[in-house]
C-alpha cells in the first residue's frame, strides 16, 4: 500500500514537472500561433514582442549598406543525428563548425525546415525554407535562412532525407554529411534583428536570410509535408525595424 502511494506521489510530480515544462504548441486552432502567447508565462513575447520573426521582406525597403559584413561560414563534416520533434525535421550538428560575420563568431547547433517558407520576399512565399541556427559565448543567435523551391532534386539532403522517423524521435546515423553543401554559391543576403519563430519567440536573433533560393525536388518537399504537415508561423509586422543587404 505505501509502495503504491510513492507511486502515486512520484507519478504525480512527474506529471506537474511535464505540465510545467512542456506546452505543446502547434500551428493551427486552440494552440495555433494567435494563441502561443496564452499557452505559458515565458511565451509572452509570441504576443507582446516588437521585434518578432518572420517578416515580409519588401525589396523597394530594403537598406543598402556596402559596409555590411560577408558571410563567412567554417562548417565541419559531421555524422547526421536526424530528429522528428513533432514541429520540425531537425539535424542536429556536432561541436566545432561556425559562421563569422562581423566581429562575431556563431557555433552551429542544427538546422532544420519550414513548409511553406516563413520569411517572404515582396509577399511571395517559398515552397520551404531551411534555418541553421547558431548561437554565440554571450547566447545570441544568427540564424541563416535559406529559401527554398521546387525543382531539382537537392543532392545533399538526398543523403539523409529518407532516414528521418515517421514519428517524435531521434535517429543517430553515420552518414557524414557537410552543410556547406546545402548553401547557393552566392551567399548575397537580407538582414534584420528578430526573434525565434517558435515559443518562446524570444527576440535575440540575427537575422540573415539568403537572396538565392535553393531547390528540393517535389517528392522530397512532400516527404517533409506528409511528415510535419505546415509549419510556417504567419508574417510579423516589422514596426519599424528596416531590413538591410550589403548589395
Ligand atoms: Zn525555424
Amino acid at each position: 500500500m505505501k509502495k503504491r502511494q510513492s507511486l502515486w506521489v512520484w507519478g504525480a510530480f512527474f506529471v506537474f514537472v511535464v505540465g510545467c515544462e512542456v506546452v505543446d504548441f502547434g500551428y493551427f486552432g486552440e494552440i495555433g500561433p494567435t494563441a502561443w502567447s496564452e499557452l505559458m508565462a515565458d511565451y509572452v513575447a509570441c504576443g507582446d514582442g516588437t521585434e518578432q520573426s518572420p517578416v515580409n521582406i519588401t525589396t523597394a525597403d530594403v537598406q543598402v549598406d556596402g559596409a555590411l559584413p560577408v558571410v563567412q561560414t567554417n562548417y565541419e563534416t559531421v555524422d547526421a543525428v536526424l530528429i522528428n520533434n513533432g514541429h520540425t525535421l531537425e539535424v542536429e550538428y556536432a561541436e566545432g563548425s561556425t559562421l563569422t560575420f562581423g566581429n562575431k563568431t556563431y557555433e552551429l547547433v542544427q538546422f532544420h525546415f519550414h513548409t511553406l517558407s516563413e520569411h517572404r520576399v515582396d509577399g511571395a512565399p517559398a515552397d520551404m525554407e531551411a534555418h541553421l541556427v547558431h548561437r554565440n559565448d554571450a547566447g545570441e543567435l544568427l540564424v541563416l535562412g535559406i529559401l527554398i523551391h521546387v525543382g531539382a532534386e537537392n543532392a545533399f539532403l538526398a543523403q539523409f532525407w529518407n532516414e528521418f522517423s515517421l514519428s517524435e524521435s531521434t535517429t543517430e546515423t553515420d552518414i557524414e554529411i557537410n552543410v556547406t553543401d546545402l548553401l547557393p554559391a552566392d551567399l548575397d543576403y537580407y538582414t534584420y534583428s528578430g526573434s525565434l519563430t517558435t515559443p518562446p519567440c524570444t527576440e535575440i536573433v540575427t537575422w540573415v536570410v539568403l537572396k538565392t533560393p535553393i531547390a528540393l525536388s517535389r517528392e522530397q518537399v512532400d516527404f517533409f509535408t506528409y511528415r510535419v504537415g505546415n509549419n510556417a508561423r504567419p508574417m510579423q509586422e516589422l514596426n519599424g525595424r528596416t531590413v538591410l543587404s550589403p548589395n
